[in-house]
């Protein structure tokens, strides 16, 4: 590999745009970026708040490059530095960690090359920082930022908080004139007031962008049948990544187990796997050797992958922040993913038995915050609505690609569904557990049903009319709207409430919600076009290429280049350098290791489709010409005239593909078409100029040799 630029000279006082575009290979900043980036630049702090995936790195990446100097990045997690580093270096830039991973020689030689000034990204971890030995290292150097990754971590509010970081606020001390510029995911007012605080950056700009993730397609489904719905879904999602959240270590093992009878490269994770087994799991993830990770929360944090296509949660998780970070990890390069929830009344209980054991004086908040997300999983209204709402944002219309958007429920008059219901439960002498008043409305029996006697009872077999699993849905219903409770201390069972005997007594309707098909809530596999189906195949060919690449190199695939700059080729494709580098993420350094290896692979399998696809047919040409047949010989293999060939050519010309057509037509006629413009000049009428050389040439040729001079002219003048 060819080494690394030193950048001082290159690219300090280059303007941030154009170091997007050479280095990271974007055409523009998203969102507050650029103000982010010119206000470090000014030598200003700023605390940035961005959703995982936002694009919260390029903010101090680029400040550090276009200035003088050195940036220094404090990062809590090792795996996530070197993923970092890895990333950086594809692009071309100097970067480098220290942390405690490395023996004191190779922490040695990165702090000569910090003092010679050949490193222009330094992270490290923040105890490394805080000793008195590193401190006066880095009074030695230039630098020119501190940024703090996962800013969050320094606070107790925040979900991580890191004893470590606490020392952080020694920087703005000991360096007052330096930019410190705190980044983090986590949104909530107190972490963020503490993050300013105790790094010293009260004037601080604060930067809060949207939590939306509109490339994620939020989806909740009744969590019956689990196993089979998993499967269902990935029947048509064969050879993407993801990651299945359980809430138990047990379930991850199960599950991973039965994903992998079923033939899916499946592996469980969590927190009580040996160290070794752990990073090799998240390695094979991370390298698209292991498509999907049955994972408890313990798996996540750190991980960078950019293509996780879905993220399933077999149990409900404890909170909706919980929830929100966690489908976080699905789609960070943008292109649409899944995030599917399971949801089921057992999940909630479950949690709420773990917080009532908890000796915790905020019980009572973490009660409120699983009931949040209950009223997620159950809402009737636009999730993404009720999930921005929740951090505070307003989304003005729905967002019409949620399970709700797309099936939009239907309210009836359920009054005698309800009454049906509360008289179970009352005739079961508010026994029963909703398990159970299922059975009895269907008059299904089991042991506990007969020891009881509720087979005897005047509502038994009464609600054949529905099936089990609408009756589930109609009694949660019933729940949320107040007209049924849950007993948790005693196993569960349904009680009726003061508005139930209403219901029953007074006469109150009751309004409940059409259960919605299951069957007809996922969406379905629509037939594809000729074109979406040509582009899946030159995307799962690059794929292939990526991953050879990837092993070759020893990097994931996704930082050779991410699916969505892959999926870019696919739809554009490029067939030379200077197109392939107006692909979003192909900077100059990854177009000079890979380009050719990709521009190759297109060409190549556009022609195996036999140029099925728009401007393939010029691109089949140009493979022939490649493989150096004469111009008549590739109109005989095509079955096309010679002059539609000539017409080919001429286009590759115009895309900017030097053939010299000098070589590839008759001397002769180059000679007398060529004159014949040189006479007539370069910007003379193709029609003039058959008419001059006597009708013996046809367009096609003429067109060939004209562009063709026009090329070489241009090239001179520049
Ligand atoms: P975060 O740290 O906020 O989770 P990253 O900095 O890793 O997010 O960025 C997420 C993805 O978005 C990366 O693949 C990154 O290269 C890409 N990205 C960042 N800025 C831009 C931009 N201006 N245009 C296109 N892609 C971008
Ligand atoms: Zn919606």
């Amino acid at each position: 590999m060819s080494t690394l630029i030193s950048f001082d000279d290159q690219h300090t006082g280059k303007k941030p745009q154009e170091v997007l575009k050479a280095y990271f290979g974007y055409d523009s900043f998203r969102p507050m970026q650029e103000e982010i980036i010119e206000l470090v630049i000014d030598n200003k702090d700023a605390l940035v708040i961005m959703p995982t995936g936002g694009g919260k790195s390029i903010c101090y990446q680029i400040p550090a490059l276009v200035k003088k100097g050195i940036g220094i990045i404090i990062s809590p997690l090792i795996s996530l530095m070197r993923d970092q580093v890895e990333g950086l270096k594809q692009n071309g830039i100097a970067a480098a960690y220290i942390n405690s991973s490395q023996t004191s020689h190779e922490q040695q030689k990165i702090e000569r090359a910090c003092a010679y000034g050949d490193i222009k990204l330094l992270y490290v971890s923040p105890e490394k920082l805080a000793t008195d030995w590193f401190l006066s290292f880095l009074r030695t150097l230039e630098i020119n930022l501190f940024a703090i990754d996962e800013a969050h971590c320094i606070s107790f509010w925040g979900h991580d908080f890191r004893p470590e970081y606490k020392q952080l606020g020694l920087l703005k001390n000991k360096f007052p004139n330096i930019p410190v510029i705190a980044l983090t995911a986590t949104a909530d007012k107190l972490t963020r007031k503490d993050i300013v605080e105790q790094l010293n950056i009260q004037t601080a700009k604060q930067f809060i962008s949207s939590f939306d993730r509109p490339n994620l397609q939020l989806m909740v489904q009744p969590g019956r049948d689990r196993l089979g719905q998993i499967v269902q879904y990935l029947k048509s999602h064969q050879t993407e990544s993801g990651i299945i959240y359980c809430l138990s270590r047990k379930s991850t093992e199960s599950l991973a187990q039965k994903l992998r009878d079923k033939g899916y490269k499946a592996a469980h994770y969590h927190a009580k796997l040996p160290p070794k087994k752990r990073a090799a799991v998240q390695d094979a993830f991370l390298r698209d050797d292991l498509q999907i990770v049955c994972a408890t929360i313990a798996f996540g944090m750190g991980i960078d992958k950019s293509n996780v296509r879905f993220v399933l949660h077999y149990n409900l998780p404890k909170n909706i922040e919980s929830y929100y970070q966690e489908i976080g990890r699905a789609g960070r390069d943008g292109l649409s993913s899944d995030a599917i929830l399971f949801y089921t009344y057992a999940d909630v209980n479950t949690h709420r038995t773990i917080i009532e054991d908890e000796a915790s004086d905020i019980k009572n908040v973490k009660i409120t915050k699983l009931l949040r997300l209950q009223q997620f999983a159950e809402t009737n209204t636009c999730r993404r609505k009720v999930l921005l709402n929740y951090f505070g944002e307003k989304l003005d219309q729905n967002c019409g690609s949620c399970d709700v958007c797309q099936n939009p429920r239907k309210t009836f008059d359920g009054t005698i569904i309800a009454q049906k219901v509360m008289s179970a439960v009352a005739r079961c002498r508010e026994k029963a557990a909703m398990g159970t008043i299922v059975y009895v409305l269907r008059g299904r029996v089991n042991n506990q049903i007969v020891a009881q006697g509720f087979n005897k009872i005047k509502t038994f077999g009464k609600g054949k009319d529905f099936k089990e699993q609408e009756w589930f849905d109609f009694i949660t219903q019933l729940l949320n709207l107040g007209y049924l409770e849950i007993a948790y201390d005693q196993h569960n069972a349904l009680k009726l409430t003061e508005h139930s005997r209403k219901v029953l007594f007074e006469g109150e309707k009751v309004k409940l919600v059409q259960p919605v098909d299951r069957q007809a809530a996922v969406p379905k596999i629509r037939k594809k076009t000729k074109k979406e189906m040509f582009e899946d195949g030159l995307f799962e060919r690059l794929r292939v290429l990526r991953k050879q690449i990837a092993i070759a190199v020893e990097l994931a695939p996704y930082q050779i280049f991410n699916d969505k700059t892959l999926r870019a080729m696919t739809q554009t494709l490029p067939i030379n350098e200077k197109e392939f580098i107006e692909i979003s993420g192909v900077g100059v350094h990854k177009l000079t290791e890979y380009g050719q290896a990709f521009i190759e692979a297109i060409i190549n399998f556009v022609a195996e489709e036999g140029g099925k696809i728009k401007g393939g047919t010029k691109i089949v040409t140009y493979h022939y010409h490649l493989q150096g047949l004469k111009p008549e010989i590739i109109a005989d293999r095509r079955q096309v005239t010679l002059s539609t060939i000539y017409n080919h050519f001429a286009g590759l010309l115009t895309r900017g593909i030097e053939i010299d057509v000098s070589e590839i037509i008759p001397a002769e006629e180059y000679q007398d078409i060529a004159n014949m413009i040189k006479k007539h000049g370069l910007d003379s009428k193709l029609r003039d100029l058959y008419a001059a050389l006597g009708e013996q040439y046809d367009y096609g040729i003429i067109q060939l040799v004209l562009n063709w001079l026009q090329l070489e002219h241009d090239k001179t003048v520049k």
